[in-house]
């Protein structure tokens, strides 16, 4: 992809995500990790020499072969995808910047054993099912408070610094933005036990994520349209 047209989409998302941030309060910072999920090594080199430092990729061997390629920059990789069990060991040993999408107490157990092991530690986001889709990978929002708590007394390896949710997956602006507040409540509450990231929005409702309370946008084909 043309390094000017990658630019104009950056410098289109900046845009945007600035004038919805400032809305937000002028204070409130938002980062975005751009979801390189639908292009190469080259691409990310690209957004890199632009600024882009912060990159999510959803499965765990297309980030193993990315990160390789791209061994010479100080990328920071996020993982953003459902990890399956037998995945568990190669995202620990590819030691990603931030791991998003612990969507079940169960996971983190399993993560942590496998953390000890290894004597690693990771930086995770639990994920909400905030719009309860049976579809989509998370904890229900009814029971994500205490499964965040529980996951925090029962693993010694994983250090949780928030939460992260995909909004309803629908036209109805009302049932995203309810999905994006029930995540913001679970967030808020959360603070006192540490949590500091609210990591919410995509290409299609990041600003409304971010009038909602968001503080990390996950955005991918915005970025490469
Ligand atoms: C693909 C993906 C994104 C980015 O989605 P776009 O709609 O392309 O911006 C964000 N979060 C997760 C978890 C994803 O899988």
């Amino acid at each position: 992809m043309d390094k000017y047209r990658l630019r104009d989409n950056m410098d289109e998302i900046i845009q945007r995500v600035e004038k919805a941030r400032i809305e937000r309060s002028e204070h409130h910072i938002v980062q975005i990790v751009a979801v390189t999920k639908y292009v190469g090594a080259e691409e990310i080199r690209t957004l890199y020499e632009l600024g882009q430092r912060a990159v999510g990729e959803n499965r765990v061997q297309d980030m193993k072969a990315k990160m390789g390629e791209l061994d010479d920059l100080p990328i920071e990789w996020h993982f953003v995808g459902r990890l399956q069990k037998n995945k568990i060991n190669h995202l620990i040993d590819l030691s990603p910047w931030l791991m998003q999408s612990l969507d079940s107490l169960e996971l983190a157990l399993e993560l942590d054993k496998r953390l000890e092991k290894k004597g690693a530690k990771m930086d995770c986001l639990m994920q909400v099912n905030s719009a309860q889709e049976e579809s989509k990978a998370g904890v229900a929002p009814q029971l994500a408070y205490d499964t965040y708590l529980k996951i925090i007394e029962e693993t010694k390896h994983i250090n949780l610094l928030g939460v992260m949710t995909i909004g309803a997956h629908t036209d109805d602006t009302k049932k995203i933005e309810e999905s994006f507040n029930t995540t913001y409540k679970i967030y808020e509450a959360l603070k006192p036990h540490g949590a500091e990231i609210c990591s919410m929005g995509m290409s299609q409702d990041f600003e409304l994520a971010i009038r909602c309370g968001s503080n990390m946008v996950r955005i991918g084909s915005l970025f490469f349209k």
